[in-house]
């Protein structure tokens, strides 16, 4: 009876480290896959609960261009323009709303040429323009906090 408990005692107190050492990885495994989850799982919630800005173009409506004391219209350099509606587009427009191509005067030389061509043949100005994109942010707090106490 004394002898098992020493040898119990015995196996408490000096295990065998090699055996220990080799089972190791048992133990560390499930640690770094409960991190991996955890982590993941985190970063997953925040990636889907995330407030976001909207992003929407910017309003691409064509308007009326000003007129000259004999009712010509007057077409400003670097703004894309359909002659033949009588109607200027944002900055970055290519095409008008019936799908035609957009004139456009060189900031640089007043020379007109299409909105497309990104440079001018006639001065060689270069113009890259990207459209142009409006953030909405919200108007104010969500609902409640301390409106809702
Ligand atoms: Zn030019």
């Amino acid at each position: 009876m004394i002898d098992e408990l020493l040898k119990l005692l015995a196996l408490i107190i000096t295990p065998d480290w090699g055996a220990l050492i080799v089972l190791l990885p048992l133990f560390i495994a499930p640690l770094v896959l409960l991190w991996f989850f955890a982590t993941g799982g985190g970063w997953s919630l925040v990636a889907l609960t995330k407030r976001r800005a909207q992003l929407t173009y910017a309003d691409a409506t064509p308007t009326p261009p000003q007129r000259d004391a004999e009712g010509r219209p007057l077409y400003p350099a670097g703004r894309p323009y359909d002659a033949r509606a009588a109607a200027l587009y944002p900055v970055g427009a290519t095409r008008s709303i019936t799908g035609e191509p957009l004139l456009l005067a060189c900031p640089g030389c007043s020379a007109v040429r299409l909105a497309e061509m990104t440079s001018c043949s006639a001065c060689g100005m270069e113009i890259r323009v990207r459209p142009r994109v409006q953030i909405e942010r919200p108007a104010g707090p969500p609902p409640g906090g301390a409106a809702r106490a």
